[in-house]
């Protein structure tokens, strides 16, 4: 079962062919056996799990099961929740447990999907590799010698290697579909403000999104309704009509709402210098099985990436230098051993509590707020922002839905980009523009390297157009498997499965045929 989507699962546990204990024995074992080669999870704790699941059963046995009850999910180390260690991968928050839930985790488990664990991620969320985490790095399912991309590269990395059947994920800048396409799965970045970030330790909080990472497109639209939905507690969210995001995903699939009539925007911009061979020649593939049943279209100008990533590395250190602020070592978390004094204590909790990337951010942040160069640098980036805002609004003009590359690379080596912070950065060159328009974006597998890597195909829809967008990208998955292809570690994972149901064939068999 190492490779059942959501859906799968949810239809075994509605026939009662399982159990939510079943299902999520299945899984704690699978994390056993594969997360001390992979570091996808920070934390697990059985017990729990197995808690939430056995309260799951009961709510089916009463009759009161939900679309997903009983199917578990591991959650990013970014959302707090209650009685689990959330350390936001930082030394800094490496003895906090939470004692209260982020608004996401309340929304699973009021739809009674137990939580396998909490996962590795880059530390407060600032990287493209997870090898920022205080946790050490997570290695790519499809080779272990490589990155899973980053921040959430634990979410990915464990729904890669069937650890889990989805997992939760933020987006900043890239943090949802870079994983997801370095890893070979689905992930989607809804539009700013459908997900309530309470709950969710904040690293630039007019940038960050919460968003589903899953297998296939449809398994984000069934985790996308589970998330969003106005939240008081958070200032940013979004008050609107309730929306079924898996409405245009019907079945049977002659149902689904067609492609005719889909405008496909295809910046140039996006083709450009940076993007590797097999990559564009991947997406140029994908984007002409579209043309064959949808949609040809318009050459949109988009935003140029590269402003856009110089644009946010004002912007997100910025935000992320007050936003860090919190952890001085007084209120909760990490706090230094050996102090003179207040001052002292603030200063070496910080020097010791923070790894390189995170205070590299924080200095810069103060550098570009400070009196000095706020109008050189800050005001200039919001300047920017705000075009590049308006360039999409144009593009959108002309059409539904923009595709291109998800990432210029596949998963790079271990190690490869750790000390060139530039290079690291333009990992999310496709991916940093959508955050700071504040729309939703998806990636999905299209493709495979010279290598056997897979490829991420983005897609970037207008504001609120998620449901279209998964409409799009499910039918694209009706008529390719891609996504069906299984990582080594999940391939192993299978085989183990049907080595242990050969191994209990000879029980059945003893009666008549021993002597
Ligand atoms: N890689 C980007 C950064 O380091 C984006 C991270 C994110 O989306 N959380 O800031």
């Amino acid at each position: 079962m190492a490779h059942s989507t959501l859906k799968q699962l949810a239809d075994l546990l509605a026939t009662g062919k399982t159990s939510s204990v079943e299902l999520s024995q299945d899984y704690l074992g699978r994390i056993t056996r594969q997360n001390p080669g992979l570091n996808a999870f920070i934390t697990v704790d059985a017990e729990r799990t197995l808690a939430e699941a056995r309260a799951a059963d009961a709510v089916r046995a009463a009759g009161q099961a939900g679309p997903l009850t009983g199917v578990p999910i591991a959650h990013k180390d970014i959302f707090c929740a209650e009685g689990w260690l959330t350390t936001c991968g930082s030394k800094m928050l490496h003895n906090f447990v939470s004692p209260y839930d982020a608004h996401v985790i309340s929304q699973f488990k009021a739809a009674g999907m137990p939580t396998l664990g909490k996962t590795n991620m880059d530390e407060f969320a600032m990287g493209s590799s997870n090898e920022t985490s205080f946790y050490g790095p997570v290695k790519n399912p499809w080779d272990t010698a490589r990155v899973p991309g980053g921040s959430s590269g634990g979410s990915a990395a464990c729904v890669a290697a069937g650890l889990a059947p989805a997992a939760t994920g933020t987006d900043t800048g890239g943090s949802i579909r870079q994983p997801a396409a370095l890893c070979g799965i689905t992930g989607l970045k809804p539009t700013y403000g459908v997900v309530s970030r309470y709950g969710m330790i904040a690293f630039a909080s007019s940038l960050d999104q919460a968003g589903p990472m899953a297998q296939t497109a449809e398994d984000c639209g069934l985790l996308l309704n589970v998330m969003a939905g106005f939240d008081p507690r958070d200032s940013t969210s979004l008050e609107r009509e309730k929306e079924d995001y898996a409405r245009d995903l019907a079945e049977p699939h002659d149902l689904i709402k067609p492609l005719a009539g889909l405008r496909i925007g295809l910046p140039k911009e996006f083709f450009g210098a940076g993007l590797t061979g097999d990559t564009a020649k991947a997406v140029q593939d994908a984007i002409a099985q579209f043309k064959s049943s949808a949609l040809p279209r318009s050459k949109s100008a988009c935003p140029t990436p590269g402003l856009s990533v110089a644009a946010y590395y004002v912007i997100a250190p910025a935000e992320a230098s007050s936003n860090l602020s919190r952890f001085d070592g007084v209120r909760y978390g990490y706090r230094t051993h050996d102090y003179a004094d207040l001052t002292d204590m603030y200063e070496k909790t910080r020097a010791e509590g923070f790894g390189a990337e995170v205070k590299r951010r924080i200095l810069i942040g103060t550098y570009v707020l400070s009196h000095g160069y706020y109008d050189a640098y800050y005001i200039q980036a919001q300047k920017l922002r705000r075009l590049i805002a308006q360039d999409f609004a144009e593009a959108y003009k002309h059409c539904d839905v923009i595709l291109g590359p998800t990432a210029p690379t596949t998963a790079f080596k271990l190690g490869e980009k750790a000390d060139d912070p530039v290079q690291m950065y333009l990992s999310d060159i496709y991916t940093i523009a959508v955050n700071l328009a504040g729309l939703p974006g998806m990636s999905l597998p299209c493709g495979f390297d010279a290598l056997g890597l897979p490829i991420g195909l983005q897609l970037i829809g207008d504001y609120f157009s998620e449901a279209r967008m998964l409409n799009v990208a499910h039918q694209y998955q009706l008529a390719t498997d891609w996504h069906l292809q299984l990582s080594p570690i999940m391939r192993m994972e299978t085989e183990y499965k049907a080595l242990d149901a050969l191994l209990s064939v000879p029980e059945a068999g003893k009666k008549g045929t021993m002597v």
